[in-house]
């Protein structure tokens, strides 16, 4: 069982990692810091966005924005403050001029985002938007069909309740699907006091290969035989 102090210890030492990463050559040029995620360590709720826009690229902090804003009073409307939840985005690096993110750049920052998920061990996992909703599911289909509807997950080796939910950026000049979006938000409370879910059988590590048995040292006269038999 890891303690809140464990979990930011870990996740320090990933952030530690994240933060010179260069794995897409144009991202890690243009970004002006590495927007990792913020918030509780140990939070049983986490939100997973799409990638840092202008203002995160100069706080390095995730939804500082108006969409960020508008998060945070969503949390609030459901008694949450920010500093209670975890906050993250599928890219860690800002794409410039805001465009989509790439495939290769999703799954190059992909470890980053599981491995924040396996440490911090969310019971609900929100994803905002077709991005994060996409590749947390594996699958294409779309935010529209699926906002508000929960589902238990597996994510990497765990088990969690994923809750796909309109992006705040999309409601924030929409007012129907800020509705939307806020009656989503309704639900989180009653998901958060579910039980956890059941988690699948943890993998057992792949035993070593057993050592080959040491060869019974031939008798002395053997090997003088061998050794004559060669000429
Ligand atoms: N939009 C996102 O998806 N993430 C942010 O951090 C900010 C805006």
């Amino acid at each position: 069982m890891q303690t809140a102090a464990d979990r930011r210890e870990a996740l320090k030492a990933v952030y530690e990692q994240a933060r010179g990463c260069e794995k897409c050559p144009q991202l890690a040029a243009s970004r002006t810091t590495v927007v990792f995620g913020s918030g509780n360590a140990d939070a049983d709720l986490m939100f997973v966005g799409e990638a840092p826009g202008a203002n995160e690229d100069k706080q390095g902090l995730p939804f500082v924005g108006q969409a960020g804003k508008l998060l945070e009073k969503l949390l609030g409307e459901i008694g949450l403050a920010r500093s209670e939840v975890f906050i993250a985005n599928c890219l860690k690096c800002r794409p410039p001029g805001n465009r989509d993110p790439h495939p290769a750049e999703i799954e190059a920052c992909r470890d980053y985002l599981w491995r924040q998920i396996d440490l911090i061990e969310p019971r609900v996992l929100c994803t905002l938007g077709n991005f994060s909703t996409k590749l947390l599911r594996g699958e294409p289909t779309g935010i529209t069909r699926l906002h508000g509807q929960a589902e238990v997950r597996i994510i990497g080796p765990r088990a969690v309740r994923l809750y796909p939910l309109y992006h705040p950026a999309a409601a924030l000049y929409t007012p129907s699907m800020l509705e939307t979006l806020r009656g989503d938000f309704a639900r989180i409370p009653g998901l958060l006091a579910q039980p956890a879910p059941d988690q699948p059988e943890p993998v057992p590590e792949v035993a070593p290969e057993p050592d080959l048995e040491p060869m019974p040292e031939p008798a002395a006269a053997e090997v003088e035989r061998e050794q004559l038999g060669l000429f």
